[in-house]
């Protein structure tokens, strides 16, 4: 026997025509490419993104077919966003901070047929354009007047959108169809794409407007610096128009002076991104005197966020941190540090403790904690193991089957990421399973040095690697990036390490670098660190 309630597909049309119907005047504010800022509205996207979809259909794209954007985040970006998922095809984000040849490859694998892109991006895809041949046109988010590419297939985004009605159909498939597609980075190995449904996609939605997780409402005014390409902005560009909130979209200007502006000009009360981008905000605004009049919360992931971070946030400026852990196979937001009401009742200073940790998973995510041998491991806080997960919006498979059965006999994913669990069920990352330093036959966290070592006044940036050592395996060697004008010893280095991390953890040497690598997604790039340290050997 089946219930008796209404059969409403979970599709993701549905998020941008509530919008549309019950927000139709609330703004979309975007710093465009082209320099102005451009204010539209809920109503005037969903009727561009209705075009898009008439614009593709006219193309001759259909449901299923894989159509990529290469953009920042900016109204246009959002219109296509819809328009794509919104007839049933698939919208692949593209990282542009990807090598070329990673591009290509991604490209190639996905079968794009088309590519969205800013007029920044020109330059990228000119250098790949013979090589991807599945790409019959190229659509510049620009009008006929800043129009300058001159690639085989390229069009201005709104001459195109001009030529046809914004009366279109969307919907009407199964909520099982793909809607999305989002390739990991590939730091091991080729990219793999993971192929969202427009159910997993609205589900995770419906999770992250919880109060615990996003916790965002109609009176909020969000600001996603985590760019689209980066696991769909971590739910905000469904979110932020599922609750009628409006949305700041910084386009290509990420630096804390033009961060700074937008939150101020337009009085953003929440913004979410990673650690990295945060440093730079702070970095202004104390070279500034800068403050922040408006903004209440920010939500930080992608890496662990250290704890100068979140107490410059809360005794500087007021702002409450969330940390969140996620991945782009679990759509991506998988937990966030929200305090319990045992948290909730400790001091500040104890509440710190538990923020700065990764946090507990929401409904609809199933966390374990395993040995390798697949045993469940205590929830005491200290044991290491390996981080598996569970839910309607994780990964059960990579697009096209490559990377083989990924999923456990239980139907867990192993994360790849090495964490402990606590008595309040906070989860805390240690490394990457890859990262972490096996030295005589114990692990240490390289995540933890690098978060206290960065917290030295002196230090921009930390790194720790583990290093080839005779008699232990491995030790560790820390990285670390001065502060501009300043100089450092090692010996005042391990000082501050003294005492807050185990004995034998402390890092056999440490190096001052100019220069610590980041990737793609603004997390430490330490498959080129270790491969710069390659020659270097322990004292
Ligand atoms: P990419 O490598 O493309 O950025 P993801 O964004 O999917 O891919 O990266 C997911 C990984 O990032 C996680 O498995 C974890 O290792 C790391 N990560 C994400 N959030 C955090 C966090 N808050 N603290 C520590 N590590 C994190």
């Amino acid at each position: 026997m089946q219930g008796r309630m209404q059969d409403w597909p979970l599709t993701v049309d549905r998020i941008i025509d509530h919008a549309k119907s019950w927000h139709g005047d609330r703004e979309i504010v975007s710093r465009s490419v082209e320099g102005p800022m451009v204010r539209t509205t809920y109503a005037q996207v969903h009727a561009r993104a209705k075009r898009v979809s008439n614009v593709l259909r006219g193309l001759n794209i259909q449901p299923g077919d894989r159509v990529a954007t290469l953009a920042w985040n900016t109204a246009r970006h959002i219109e296509a966003w819809y328009g794509i998922m919104g007839m049933g095809a698939v919208c692949h984000t593209l990282n542009p901070r990807l090598f070329a040849e990673q591009l290509v490859y991604i490209i190639n694998h996905a079968e794009d047929k088309i590519i969205f892109t800013d007029l920044t991006f020109l330059p990228i895809l000119a250098g790949i354009r013979d090589q991807i041949p599945t790409v019959q046109h190229i659509i510049v988010f620009t009008d006929d007047a800043h129009m300058t590419a001159d690639l085989p297939g390229a069009h201005s985004y709104e001459s195109l959108l001009s030529q046809v009605s914004e009366d279109a159909v969307w919907g009407g498939f199964d909520e099982n169809s793909p809607a999305g597609l989002c390739y990991t980075s590939g730091t091991t190995g080729n990219p793999k794409g993971v192929l969202y449904t427009h159910r997993s996609n609205f589900l995770h939605t419906l999770v992250t407007m919880g109060a615990d997780v996003l916790g965002i409402g109609a009176l909020d005014t969000v600001l996603p610096v985590v760019p689209m390409f980066h696991a769909n902005a971590w739910g905000v560009a469904f979110s932020a128009p599922a609750v009628g909130a409006k949305l700041v979209m910084p386009g290509s200007k990420l630096d804390g002076a033009s961060i700074h502006e937008l939150l101020e000009s337009e009085q953003v009360t929440f913004s979410a991104a990673v650690p990295t981008v945060w440093q730079m905000l702070l970095t202004h605004l104390r070279d500034t005197n800068g403050t922040l009049s408006s903004l209440k919360r920010v939500v930080i992931g992608g890496s662990a966020v250290p704890e100068a971070i979140v107490r410059a946030f809360r005794d500087d400026y007021g702002v409450a941190v969330t940390h969140a852990w996620g991945m782009t196979e679990t759509s991506p937001l998988g937990t966030q540090a929200t305090p319990n009401h045992k948290i909730a009742a400790m001091s500040d200073e104890d509440q710190l403790r538990f923020q700065l940790k990764q946090g507990r998973p929401p409904l609809g995510i199933d966390l374990r904690l395993t040995d390798d041998a697949g045993h469940d491991l205590p929830r005491d806080g200290h044991t290491f193991g390996k981080l598996l997960v569970k839910g309607p919006f994780v990964v059960g498979e990579y697009f096209k089957g490559d990377g083989g059965h990924i999923l456990d006999d239980q139907g867990f994913f192993d994360t790849g990421d090495v964490a402990t669990l606590d008595e309040h069920g906070f989860m805390q990352i240690t490394d990457r399973a890859k990262d972490v330093i096996k030295s005589g036959g114990e692990w240490i966290s390289t995540i933890e040095i690098e978060n206290i070592a960065a917290g030295h006044p002196k230090a921009e940036l930390a790194a720790v690697i583990g290093m080839p050592h005779p008699k232990w395996d491995e030790r560790p060697l820390l990285l670390v990036k001065l502060r501009p004008g300043q100089t450092a010893t090692k010996e005042e280095f391990l000082a501050f390490l003294e005492g807050k991390i185990a004995k034998w953890w402390t890092p056999d040497d440490v190096v001052f670098v100019d220069d610590i690598p980041l990737g793609a997604t603004g997390k430490i790039d330490k498959k080129l660190i270790r491969t710069r340290m390659a020659d270097y050997v322990l004292p």
